[in-house]
């Protein structure tokens, strides 16, 4: 299966806890005022990969105690996400994703998309809604701007509601 990324980074330490491997997502249709990663709009940009090959990078990556898909919009490709979310988390890893839909968006659109399902449901940790440049708070860990939550997703998906995993 082939999934468009704006690249893959081996040493990210502020996609959540500990050291990760974060997968970029190309493809972006939220157009966030002052986004940090303006390269990652277009949907034909970045470069066209095998899963099987991300899957290889990240073995590679023994150091590392989490992944997270970032963007991007990961859920624009939620069916090769989904693939890649079931890999590696039947290694046991922390997964965390980001996207710039908020949970009950996801939630919502979820009800008639599978993949959007499984992948909500096998995160450890969804860092949800867009980047607001006028809440912008440089203090918030894993976070651009202050409307962003870091919620539990498999527990949200399982009491359909947003639950905090941390203020
Ligand atoms: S969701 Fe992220 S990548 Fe997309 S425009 Fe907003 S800040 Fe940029």
């Amino acid at each position: 299966m082939k999934i468009r990324l704006a690249g893959i980074v081996t040493d990210s330490f502020v996609d959540g806890p500990g050291v990760r491997a974060t997968v970029f997502a190309q493809g972006c249709p939220h157009q966030c005022s002052g986004c940090h990663n303006p390269h990652t709009h277009d949907p034909l940009g970045g470069v066209e990969m095998e899963v099987e090959e991300v899957l290889a990078e990240i073995d590679r990556a023994r150091h590392i105690q989490g992944v997270t898909f970032s963007g991007g919009e990961p859920f624009e490709q939620a069916t090769a996400f989904a693939e890649l979310a079931r890999r590696i988390k039947a290694t046991g890893r922390h997964l965390v994703l980001y996207s710039g839909y908020t949970f009950e968006t996801l939630l919502e659109r979820s009800r008639n998309d599978g993949d959007v399902f499984e992948l909500l449901s096998l995160a450890d940790w969804l860092v949800d809604g867009p980047y607001v440049e006028s809440l912008r708070e440089l203090s918030l860990p894993f976070r651009g701007s202050r409307n962003q939550r870091i919620l539990l997703s498999k527990e949200s998906m399982a009491a359909g509601r947003a639950l905090q995993a941390m203020a």
